[in-house]
């Protein structure tokens, strides 16, 4: 029986919520801790910025959203600039990216319906500011069913909930969450998956992790029958590797800094670097042809973020060396340009993208 005081579970911290559900079933998948703590964080804040937690590309410099605006003005005009083409944003944070982009798009005369797939009520009303005439969805199902789609998802995959398994003395076993002594801990148990596991990665060292992310594949085979089926491309650009690897890649991050990823749910951003190679092999699946992925600082630099810091800088010379230092933050190996990447997935019958 309740205590009458007691809070109903709904209105409980996220902590005390997850220790009730291990207390009575026993320990979770770390994809559910990782989904309800990111649900939770993303839906009670802003956590975009220097005041924030973290900041992204497009929040770095207006120049991101502008290249890639122009990156899809320019595919959507050589596919014959269909009318019904729809602007899809996966993440869209504060709707920066998405208006950079769109005044970008503008001025190529492309000025598609806006949809935003967006599950945080804050960041919602943080993009209705910012893009007023927007539509919000819950997830892709939900998306026009007829037009191409010009979709972009920068930082969304990574935050999405992963699977981690893990090699230890009796094979291998998915990772849990535990809660003992008052503290969330990572515990392998289960079944061995051994079988699962590909051939190359099976005699890794003990202690080894792969990584999986079921969520992430679920909603880019959505995408990717939807642009097969519809037409238009996606452009994702996140942190992330290629090919078959272990590791472990989660980490939580608060206020600039690395933080205890099994501290306090809920309250500081959980994410894990992005598989391409998965990503790749469900656009060819789907019948999608598929470019690269690419350093994210090749991939702005073939695309002319060089002559955009130079006309700023002209329209501007008081900007120079903000504009420099912003254009190198996102280009160089040392900051963002080679952990970051670009992928294309474009539908069969529409023009290879620039830049790759
Ligand atoms: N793309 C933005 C924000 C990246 S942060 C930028 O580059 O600045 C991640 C974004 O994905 C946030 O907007 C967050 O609310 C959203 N998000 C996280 N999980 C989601 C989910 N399952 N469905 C839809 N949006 C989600």
């Amino acid at each position: 029986m309740p205590l009458p005081d007691e809070k109903p579970d709904g209105e409980k911290p996220l902590g005390e919520r997850l220790a009730g559900v291990i207390a009575a079933a026993g320990p979770i998948s770390l994809a559910q801790f990782m989904a309800e703590a990111n649900a939770h964080y993303y839906a009670t804040r802003d956590p975009l910025g220097l005041e924030g937690d973290f900041i992204t590309a497009p929040e770095i410099s207006q120049m991101f959203g502008e290249l890639a605006g122009l990156w899809l003005a320019d595919l959507w005009s050589r596919a014959g600039s269909p009318t019904d083409a729809h602007y899809v944003e996966l993440g869209p944070g504060r709707g920066t990216l998405a208006e950079d982009a769109l005044r970008a798009m503008r001025a190529a005369r492309f000025e598609p319906p806006i949809h935003l797939v967006e599950t945080s009520p804050v960041l919602r009303h943080n993009q209705a500011t910012r893009l007023p005439t927007a539509r919000w969805h819950d997830d892709l199902d939900d998306l026009p069913e007829t037009g191409p789609l010009l979709v972009i998802a920068n930082e969304f995959f990574d935050a999405l909930p992963i699977r981690q398994i893990q090699r230890g003395a009796s094979g291998w076993h998915e990772v849990m969450v535990d809660h003992r002594d008052g503290s969330f801990t990572p515990i392998t148990s289960g079944p061995p998956l051994d079988d699962h596991i590909p051939e190359a990665l099976r005699d890794a060292p003990l202690g080894s992790v792969i990584e999986t992310s079921p969520a992430s594949e679920s909603i880019a085979r959505a995408l990717a029958d939807r642009i097969a089926k519809q037409g238009g491309a996606a452009l994702i650009v996140d942190y992330g590797y290629e090919g078959v690897m272990t590791g472990d890649t989660l980490q939580a991050v608060s206020r600039h800094e690395h933080a205890d990823i099994f501290a306090e749910p809920g309250e500081r951003d959980l994410t894990a670097h992005v598989n391409f190679t998965t990503l790749e092999r469900i656009g060819w699946a789907a019948g999608l042809t598929v470019h690269g992925p690419v350093s994210q600082g090749r991939w702005l630099e073939s695309i002319g973020i060089g002559a955009r810091t130079a006309a700023l800088i002209k329209a501007a010379p008081h900007r120079q060396e903000e504009l420099i230092s912003a254009r190198d933050r996102l280009t160089k190996s040392e900051e963002m340009g080679a952990l970051f990447k670009a992928m294309a997935l474009v539908a069969p019958d529409w023009p290879a993208p620039a830049a790759f």
